[in-house]
């Protein structure tokens, strides 16, 4: 049928271009809060307010919350939104030995390894719970994408860097978000090492 050859095309068109995902250099630690932990955190009639705009719909709020670690502390550690869905905290490769914590690796078989940090805000305080915590290069999806590619939050993907001499980074982690944002983060020393740059795209190899 020539419907379903037109079907299939037009299919694997709109494959191809949510495979792609604009890649954004980012070096700064920050944390996004789900509405529960920012009324935990910050109290009930709580109005955080927004300091900077950012790309993708994000926000940069005025206020600053402080992590806890089993080996020390950081204070005034940027909080980005909008917030909703679950919690994150985006860290530095080099937080790890300050905060006494080691990233999520994926092991064989599902187990991950868990860090634990408390986030203090002026009101309350909460414990992070099982992989809320990212270092290092990984992904942010929206919802209806992820869907699309039958991803689940926290699933491990491959990608293709562009360009001359592409190569292919595995164990990049997903967290989806309700935000409607799909970008591939990775620090500004990772994005030399690759030779690629924001705005560049990776290929999502399934
Ligand atoms: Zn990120």
């Amino acid at each position: 049928m020539v419907t379903d050859k037109v079907d299939t095309k037009l299919n694997e068109m709109i494959i191809h271009d949510l495979l792609l995902v604009p890649i954004h250099i980012r070096d700064d630690r920050h944390v996004c809060l789900s509405s529960e932990d920012c009324i935990r955190l910050f109290g009930n009639d709580v109005q955080l307010t927004v300091e900077k705009e950012l790309s993708g719909d994000r926000v940069l709020y005025r206020e600053k919350i402080t992590l806890v670690g089993p080996k020390g502390s950081i204070e005034n550690v940027a909080l980005i939104g909008p917030f909703g869905g679950q919690t994150y905290i985006e860290l530095q490769m080099a937080d790890r030995w300050n905060l006494g914590v080691e990233p999520p690796v994926k092991e064989s078989g599902t187990a991950l390894a868990a860090p634990t940090l408390t986030i203090v805000g002026p009101m309350g305080s909460v414990v992070n719970y099982m992989n809320g915590i990212i270092m290092g290069r990984h992904m942010h999806m929206d919802a209806d994408r992820a869907k699309a590619l039958g991803l689940k939050n926290k699933a491990f993907l491959s990608v293709e860097t562009r360009g001359n001499q592409p190569v292919i980074l595995k164990n990049i982690q997903v967290t989806i978000n309700n935000h409607h944002y799909t970008e591939f983060h990775l620090t500004g020393n990772e994005a030399e090492a690759l030779e690629i740059e924001s705005g560049d795209n990776v290929k999502i190899v399934l």
